[in-house]
């Protein structure tokens, strides 16, 4: 049950976010979801009424005017977010996390120059670029030479970045974007990249076009690019050649979190499965009082308690990683969580026969919308092979010949 164990003020944020979604998102999404320019389907209304509520800030702590919830908390606020819908969710989720990531690694003049405007600007959205149009899986794996094509090369106060980069969510409306370009060419984003800071009005920098989504699509993702673009020395996020670190070191519960957006998207399918189940009468009786149909109903339930289950202990730990932080569940809760989103979104098209193909039924946009996790985050098949490096790490295999000679 989400908010059991929580503080009275982190209980009070969840029962927020559910009031904000249910008051604010549910009556519009079908609405900006269904609108055929995909920069259309976002809404500054929706950000600046999170903004209100103090979702928007809700991980910046007390003294940057935030209400510093933990890792935990900001799962289940992005999860309760998910719910109402899936683009909404991941707009706010990538801002909880930078700015949650910002107050961990900035050097306190970043976090003077960055985190006072982000805070007091009710529109202030954050961005992640890393993807790029040749460079993807290869970060997450990662490969020895899977370097960044966007390069940075230094000059007089600071460095020359040229590249692009694509499908960054918030990528066309963010404030700051944390932006990973290889600062030395020929080893590998591991050992050769690093992360800037870059702000819309950096000289070289521009936005491309929106991608045109099949779902998630009250979120935008857009291309980013660079050419010939300033940014300051002041402006590195840790150290040269060390953007992995920041990556590996300060995004802990970045893959609980887009596990929690989907498993909103698991739970709004499950709710509506359950209301048509008990309401639809075929063949004699009510769909649920069918036991094919209820053991499908028990199956979904059973799946979605473990993913979130699974999600709160990986959100947990990575804030007390001191007790034995497993980086599986970096990799991991995702791949779960998303599959089970997509048995889920998928059986209660089926329970819903005819009518669940139908727009205004609203399953549709569910089965579009939870697609998005299976790529989104990194894949899941490369997910579950950055996942095995660790697994390897622990248990290698013995440095043997082949076994039949
Ligand atoms: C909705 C959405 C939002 C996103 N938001 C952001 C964002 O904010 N910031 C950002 O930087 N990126 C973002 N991304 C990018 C996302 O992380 C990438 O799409 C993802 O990492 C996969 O990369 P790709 O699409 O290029 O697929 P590819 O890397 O080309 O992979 C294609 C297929 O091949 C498989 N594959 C690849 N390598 C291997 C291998 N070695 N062995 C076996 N199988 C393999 C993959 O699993 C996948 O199934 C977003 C993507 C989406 C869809």
């Amino acid at each position: 049950m989400q908010g059991a164990g929580l503080s009275s003020d982190e209980r009070g944020m969840l029962e927020i976010t559910r009031r904000f979604g249910e008051e604010i998102v549910a009556p519009v999404a079908a609405e900006l979801d269904s609108r055929p320019d995909p920069a259309d389907c976002f809404s500054w209304e929706i950000v600046e009424r999170a903004d209100a509520a103090g979702i928007r800030t809700a991980t910046l702590t007390k003294e940057h005017g935030g209400v510093g919830i933990d890792s935990l908390t900001t799962a289940m606020v992005i999860e309760e977010l998910g719910k109402f819908d899936l683009g909404v969710s991941v707009v706010l989720a990538q801002t909880l996390k930078i700015a949650q990531t910002l107050q961990a690694a900035a050097t306190p003049d970043q976090r003077d120059r960055f985190l006072p405007d982000y805070a007091a600007d009710p529109r202030g959205l954050l961005a992640i670029a890393i993807t790029e149009p040749d460079r993807s899986s290869d970060y997450i794996i990662p490969y020895a030479d899977g370097d960044y094509r966007t390069r940075a090369v230094p000059t007089d106060g600071g460095w020359v970045i040229n590249g692009q980069k694509h499908f960054i969510s918030n990528g066309n409306r963010a404030r700051l974007y944390l932006l990973f370009a290889q600062t030395e060419p020929g080893k590998g984003l591991a050992e050769g990249s690093t992360c800037f800071l870059v702000e819309p009005s950096a000289p070289g920098f521009s936005i491309g076009r929106v991608h045109d989504k099949m779902g998630e699509r009250l979120a935008n993702n857009a291309e980013l690019f660079f050419e010939d673009c300033f940014v300051p020395d002041e402006n590195i996020l840790g150290e040269v050649g060390k953007g992995f670190d920041v990556l590996a070191r300060f995004f802990p519960a970045s893959n609980a979190y887009a596990a929690a957006s989907v498993l909103g998207v698991a739970q709004a399918a499950y709710s509506r499965a359950l209301e048509w189940t008990r309401n639809r009468y075929q063949g004699g009786s009510y769909l649920l009082e069918k036991d094919s149909v209820a053991q499908v109903l028990s199956r979904m339930r059973m799946k979605i308690d473990a993913a979130q289950a699974y999600i709160h202990r990986a959100a947990w730990m990575s804030d007390n990683r001191q007790l034995g932080w497993d980086p599986k569940m970096g990799a991991l809760p995702k791949v779960f969580a998303s599959e089970v989103a997509w048995e889920v979104v998928t059986s209660t098209l089926e329970l819903h026969g005819g009518y669940g193909y139908m727009r205004d039924t609203g399953v549709e946009k569910l089965v579009r919308d939870a697609a998005a996790f299976l790529h989104s985050d990194g894949a899941n098949a490369s997910l579950l092979l950055k996942a095995a490096r660790f697994i390897r790490q622990d248990a290698p295999v013995p440095v043997r010949g082949h076994p039949d000679r």
